[in-house]
């Protein structure tokens, strides 16, 4: 017999569990399917994970400035076993919270791989379980090459299973993911090299960004090589990798390679033809601005979408989506623009908005940039005199800030605010008319000249 819904959700991600949730508070029935552990890639791979290790290496580097306050550490031990081990206790405690909210909301949760039978049913392990709406969030995975000798790298996914501190590792790619993970793993210890196929680290952040970012990587130790990719990898008879690249340099001697170049939607097991969704090139469900596939009745939210991949992207989707469908919010949708975000690198970076380029393509001579860069007090005590640099876009007479673009320690803390200001509308003016709070690094954004 099949078992009806008012909404299914495929995937316990961020996107599948809040569009089910708001839907559940609404009184409908609901049900989510996740193959995998409760959380999705967030709790389980990503965001949670990822940031107690950033916290961690944070504390590392704090060690590492500690003499210039006075301190003497005379021995540091770092104990990677017992950090993970806490973080994954973290993780599993959250997997097991997401039961209990489940069966609290009345949400059911069926375990295992959906797979479409038609537009309004969907199997799970032989039992089939219709909807009127289904929402399709089952996010994506690591990319990993097809390039020879590939499989012997682990991805971001092998990075969380990591019960060492790996010697000397080698991070492809130059996002999000290998910026993270090759701060942390060099501010906790290891040798680090980064491999990224064109010039820049982050090519499409605001070149202030990219260009700070890299000073301060290469400061801390990292060794970055531009314009290097990679066509084979090699297990040496040391049990160590070897790298060949297209310029002809052999890279030798790392224990780990760590492939970061990019994720991709998980469509193939949803068997989506049954359902008559399309997907594009790239494999992404495309949606408009209501989140409505081409098929009445189902939507795409989240990573799938190949939309500002974030979790709190998926989140606000999945909650205006069953806002929309049965809170009466007739017209409610998630619009994409200015959406902040920040990536935890070290020193982490905040941005928001329009990159000054894409602001002078856009809007040309109407344009005014401020920035600055300058020593923070909490950098001019510490042998490493790292930088902290701030730009606000400007357009029109008025000038309205239109991005606004932060590297530096805080920077992760310090943008949620002004995204809120910036939302609304804010000019250069209403900034300025900001009273300071001194002394903090965030003032500067308020007394820019
Ligand atoms: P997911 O969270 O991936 O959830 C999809 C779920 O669907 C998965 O649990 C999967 O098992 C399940 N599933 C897939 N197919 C099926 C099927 N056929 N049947 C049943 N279940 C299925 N974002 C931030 O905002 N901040 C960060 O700091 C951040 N850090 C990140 C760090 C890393 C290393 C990574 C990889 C990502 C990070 N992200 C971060 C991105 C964030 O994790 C994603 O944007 C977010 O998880 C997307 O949510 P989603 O619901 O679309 O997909
Ligand atoms: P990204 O899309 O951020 O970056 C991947 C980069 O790798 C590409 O931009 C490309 O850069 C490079 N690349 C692609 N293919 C190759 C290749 N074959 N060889 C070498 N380099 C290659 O992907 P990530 O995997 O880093 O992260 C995925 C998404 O997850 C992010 O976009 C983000 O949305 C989310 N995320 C968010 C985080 C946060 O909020 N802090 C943290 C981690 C992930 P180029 O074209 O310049 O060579």
């Amino acid at each position: 017999m099949t078992q009806h819904y008012d909404l299914i959700a495929i995937g316990g991600g961020s996107g599948g569990l809040s569009a089910a949730e708001r839907a559940a508070r609404y009184g409908k029935k609901c049900a989510v399917i996740e193959k995998g552990p409760l959380g999705g890639t967030c709790v389980n791979v990503g965001c949670v994970p990822k940031k107690v290790m950033w916290l961690g290496a944070s504390i590392a580097h704090t060690i590492e400035n500690a003499a210039g306050y006075g301190f003497s550490i005379a021995a540091v031990d770092f104990d990677w076993a017992k950090l993970k081990q806490a973080r994954d206790d973290y993780v599993h405690g959250i997997n097991d919270w997401y039961h209990t909210y489940l069966a609290d909301s009345n949400i059911d949760e069926i375990v295992g791989t959906a797979r479409f039978v038609d537009a309004k049913t969907v199997e799970v392990g032989g039992e089939h379980y219709s909807a009127d709406h289904i929402v399709v969030a089952p996010g994506g995975a690591p990319v990993v090459p097809d390039s020879e000798g590939a499989e012997l790298g682990i991805t971001s996914d092998g990075f969380f299973e990591l019960d060492a501190l790996p010697r000397r590792v080698a991070v492809v790619g130059s996002g999000y993911i290998a910026v993270e993970l090759a701060g942390m793993l060099n501010a906790l210890g290891a040798d680090v090299t980064m491999l990224l196929r064109r010039e820049h680290l982050l090519r499409n952040f605001d070149a202030m960004l990219r260009e700070n970012l890299m000073e301060e990587m290469l400061g801390d130790g990292i060794d970055i090589l531009a314009r290097t990719q990679v066509t084979r990898v090699v297990r040496e008879a040391s049990g160590s990798l070897c790298i060949e690249c297209e310029n002809g340099q052999r890279l030798e001697g790392f224990d780990k390679l760590i492939w970061a170049i990019g994720r991709e939607p998980l469509t193939a097991e949803l068997n989506l033809e049954a359902a008559g969704v399309t997907r594009d090139g790239g494999g992404y469900i495309r949606t408009d601005k209501f989140q409505q596939t081409n098929v009445e009745g189902i939507y795409a939210i989240g990573d799938v979408t190949g939309q500002a991949q974030l979790t709190p992207v998926a989140i606000a989707a999945g909650r205006r989506l069953s806002d929309r469908l049965f809170g009466g919010m007739t017209d409610r949708y998630l619009p994409y623009e200015n959406i902040a975000t920040v990536v935890f690198s070290h020193p982490p970076i905040g941005t928001v908005g329009l990159t000054e380029s894409v602001a002078r393509d856009t809007h040309g001579e109407s344009v005014k940039v401020y920035q600055t860069r300058f020593t923070a007090m909490y950098n001019v005590f510490t042998e490493r005199k790292q930088k902290t640099a701030m730009k606000l876009v400007t357009v029109g007479a008025q000038e309205k800030v239109v991005g606004c673009h932060i590297i530096g320690p805080g920077a992760d803390e310090m943008l949620q605010g002004f995204a809120v200001a910036i939302r609304m509308g804010a000019t250069k003016r209403d900034l300025d008319d900001t009273v300071a709070i001194h002394p903090t690094i965030a003032e500067e954004l308020v007394t820019m000249r």
